[in-house]
């Protein structure tokens, strides 16, 4: 892996046009983030490879890209595509998310389509355009059914991306009731202590 930064590490192959194209498009998934719901505590280790072997052994199977983290550092792990912006915001939401709750509360009590429909208020890809407000109700309470992964995944992609939209809606819903305020919607969710 090269680095490009303290927190950026490519596949060398990425080469110097598709690097400086990458970290533009890390600021821009960024400050999507921060102008949408003024967050920018995560830090996350970002890792970009090309290939799907190098995917694997960053933890990156079959999937575009995934979030992760340890309980004192966050990882991104995606495959270079372009314009993927809405993969970096997205992802990037899941590690906002996580500094809100704590590593541990994370895991044990943030349910799978609340994670979900939070990543994607900043993944705006065709495939998961939604208007919340004409989603049945019936559709929005199936999907905060799908607590836990294995749930809300399936070897069905038109079913998963059924499920990323209804979750997508149901936390856009949420969040208009909340003035778009992440860190409220999650301890009214999850009963936080603080
Ligand atoms: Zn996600």
């Amino acid at each position: 892996m090269r680095r490009l930064d303290d927190r950026i590490y490519v596949d060398p192959e990425l080469g110097d046009q598709r690097s400086r194209q990458l970290l533009d498009t890390w600021r821009i998934a960024k400050s999507r983030i921060s102008q949408r719901f003024g967050l920018s505590a995560a830090n996350p280790v970002l890792v970009v490879t090309m290939h799907a072997h190098t995917a694997e052994r960053y933890g990156l199977a079959g999937d575009s890209g995934i979030a992760f983290a340890l309980p004192w550092r966050h990882y991104i792990v995606v495959r270079w595509q372009d314009g993927f912006v809405d993969l970096l915001a997205h992802e990037l939401m899941h590690a906002q998310v996580r500094d809100i709750t704590g590593y541990w509360r994370y895991l044990l009590q943030v349910p799978t389509w609340l994670d979900e429909g939070i990543a994607m208020q900043v993944d705006d890809r065709e495939v998961y355009r939604v208007n919340p407000s004409i989603v049945p109700p019936g559709e929005i309470a199936r999907v905060q059914r799908l607590t836990r992964a294995r749930q809300f995944w399936s070897g069905d992609g038109a079913q998963n991306v059924r499920n990323y939209r209804a979750a997508k809606a149901a936390v856009a819903r949420l969040l208009e009731d909340r003035s778009g305020n992440i860190a409220g919607l999650l301890a009214w969710q999850i009963g936080s202590g603080d």
